[in-house]
């Protein structure tokens, strides 16, 4: 309500100016490899208006590098939140130095990489060369490590002589491999001429002796 006389322009009417908004700021959150962020916004802290909306920042992403590889995995490690992934090796060569020997027992070249039969996965060992008289040479610990690493068989050779080692078969019993001996190896060879050979310390003991043992067809 105002007065205003009628004679003269005098008035009380007087604009009573807005009280401006109250700034408050709505801090940035920063967006992460799986969650999304928001930019920096504004609100008035009075009546709570919108002053400036907070946008959305999709989710980076995980930022993979290779932080390692065994004969069976590539594993990946995110650079940002350390997420750890892994892929199969599905290419390797000599990467475990002696797990394939000559009959001299000195290291042999080979590949080797990680595939699937009836959706088990399986390490397949090729040498270079052909296969008679190539060795392939499993340390225990090595043997425990590939079933950790869900690996199922090992098939061993090339062309028609490929050897198949069912790694959960293998067993302290079958011939005695001392604790902490130098040397102690499970020695598998695919002989051409004769079928299949599990060689030991002891010498050749036919493959059929062991269960988990089978040359392919
Ligand atoms: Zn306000
Ligand atoms: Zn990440």
């Amino acid at each position: 309500m105002y007065d205003t006389c009628s004679r003269c322009d005098y008035t009380t009417y007087a604009e009573i100016p807005a009280k401006g908004h109250t700034e408050t700021v709505d801090p940035a959150v920063p967006a992460a490899c799986t969650e999304a962020g928001l930019t920096e916004g504004k609100r008035c802290a009075v009546c709570g208006a919108v002053l400036e909306k907070q946008l959305v920042i999709p989710a980076l992403g995980h930022d993979y590098r290779e932080a390692g590889r065994t004969i069976t995995r590539v594993s990946f490690r995110c650079k940002n939140c350390g997420d750890t992934r892994w892929e199969d090796n599905a290419y390797s060569r000599n990467l475990i130095p002696g797990l394939v020997r000559d009959k001299e027992g000195k290291n042999a070249d080979y590949t080797a990489g990680v595939g699937y039969q009836g959706g088990k996965r399986v390490l397949n060992v090729q040498p270079d060369g052909l296969p008679d008289g190539v060795s392939l040479y499993l340390e225990p610990a090595q043997v425990k490590q590939w079933l950790r690493e869900d690996v199922f068989a090992v098939i061993f050779g090339k062309g028609e002589t490929k050897l198949q080692i069912i790694l959960d078969e293998i067993s302290d019993a079958w011939f005695p491999l001392e604790k902490g001996e130098k040397n102690a190896f499970y020695v598998f060879a695919a002989v051409p001429e004769a079928a299949v050979y599990a060689e030991t310390k002891g010498g050749l003991i036919p493959a059929e002796t062991f269960a988990g043992v089978t040359l392919l067809p």
